[in-house]
């Protein structure tokens, strides 16, 4: 049975105090979650996010990590030093790192092999801009993605990834992908992963949906065989409904 999950992405949001007041909140809402739930916050987050949630269900990821392994990358903070605060996931590929700091197949899958070689588990986001899903163009985008980015690893690096559909075009707009768009889309990943790794790998992948996805939508977009739970954005903001996105699932 592939791990149930939702996972938060604060993205640019919270400051130090602020996340700190969320994570605690969260932690004590989120005493017995039906499924996994991940919390993915700003670097300068992470090591006290971490002390925070110890001992409780709440896992945290890091938002992105670079694409070199130390030295003089001034800004930059490498998958070892996110290990290190305690996260155990990284999310990686998401649209925004892709548009506006132009993060490619191949920079990201420099990054994957670095989470991975510092054992953080990666969130990887796929998924297409409006103008491609206008041309139906939508399932050879998402295949180039999984192909540059992810298809030379090996079945047991890959069996380390969770992938998230985010259609660009749902993300912080409000406009959600129908539950049906979803399930196509998500039951195509896993055929393509199937293809690639075989059933069973297939089988026990975690594909998330992620897209303007909120606590009076969740259920409807959890209730598909393949949607295996949610990427939250705006969301994971208020604990409140977070928490109402991991009951759904
Ligand atoms: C995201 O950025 O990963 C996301 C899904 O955002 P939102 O939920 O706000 O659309």
């Amino acid at each position: 049975m592939r791990t149930k999950m939702v996972a938060g992405n604060w993205k640019m949001n919270k400051t130090l105090q602020e996340g700190v007041a969320l994570a605690t909140e969260l932690k004590n809402t989120l005493t017995n979650p039906s499924c996994a739930v991940v919390i993915g916050t700003p670097f300068i987050h992470l090591a006290t996010v971490c002390e925070i949630v110890k001992g409780s269900p709440i896992r945290v990821a890091a938002e992105n990590c670079a694409d070199r392994e130390s030295g003089a990358f001034t800004g930059e903070v490498s998958a070892a030093m996110v290990r290190s605060t305690g996260a155990e996931y990284c999310i990686l590929g998401h649209s925004e790192r892709r548009q506006y700091y132009h993060e490619t197949a191949e920079i990201l899958k420099q990054k994957v092999l670095l989470a991975l070689a510092n054992q953080l588990k990666p969130i990887f986001c796929i998924g297409e801009v409006k103008e491609e899903r206008e041309s139906n163009r939508q399932n050879e985008v998402v295949k180039a993605q999984l192909e540059g980015s992810l298809f030379d690893l090996s079945a047991e690096e890959f069996s380390q990834i969770t992938l998230a559909y985010e259609p660009v075009w749902a993300i912080g707009t409000g406009l959600t992908a129908t539950p049906a768009q979803a399930q196509e889309m998500h039951a195509y990943i896993r055929s393509l992963v199937c293809e690639r790794y075989g059933k069973e790998v297939a089988d026990n992948t975690t594909i998330l949906y992620g897209g303007s996805c909120n606590e009076k939508n969740a259920a409807e977009l959890f209730a598909n065989a393949d949607v295996d739970g949610g990427l939250i954005g705006g969301a994971s903001l208020v604990a409140e409904k977070f928490a109402a996105i991991v009951a759904a699932r």
